[in-house]
């Protein structure tokens, strides 16, 4: 398994039928560099906090999305895997990003409606960011994301 970073964020669990915690991992600003604080990965973040990565003039900086730099007018995000900490139900879902800060839960959804699923058509948008990154693209080909 790669590096990765958690993200917990509260929704409706539908197994518990009450709000709870939910972790996410990301591959966002993981890495095994470091600073003066500790590690670029393993760490926890909730909603709205920005991750630990290199500073913003540093020639790093960019690499905090793993296959290259943000492109302008594209919301970087995620899916994946989130799990609940209470009963462990696993939901699919997608976190938006702004620079370094996971902003939302943009979709949270049935673990059925992961977006490689072919009937998941209401999730096409992982599609569209391919597109834009023939870096991830090659990636997604090989098995090594998500
Ligand atoms: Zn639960």
């Amino acid at each position: 398994m790669g590096l990765f970073n958690t993200i917990r964020f509260e929704e409706e669990c539908p197994s518990c039928a009450a709000p709870r915690i939910f972790w996410f991992q990301t591959k966002y600003a993981a890495s095994m560099d470091y600073d003066k604080d500790g590690r670029f990965a393993l760490n926890d973040y909730r909603l709205g906090e920005k991750m630990r990565w290199w500073p913003k003039d540093s020639p790093e900086y960019d690499l905090w999305l793993p296959w290259g730099p943000p492109r302008a007018g594209i919301t970087p995000y995620e899916f994946g895997v989130a799990t609940c900490q209470v009963c462990g139900l696993e939901r699919f879902a997608r976190i938006e990003f702004s620079e370094l800060v996971p902003k939302r839960v943009s979709a949270f959804a049935p673990i059925s409606m992961w977006p490689r699923d072919p009937d998941a058509s209401e999730f096409d948008e992982p599609s569209v960011l391919v597109a834009d990154y023939p870096e991830l693209a090659a990636m997604v080909e090989r098995g090594e994301y998500p």
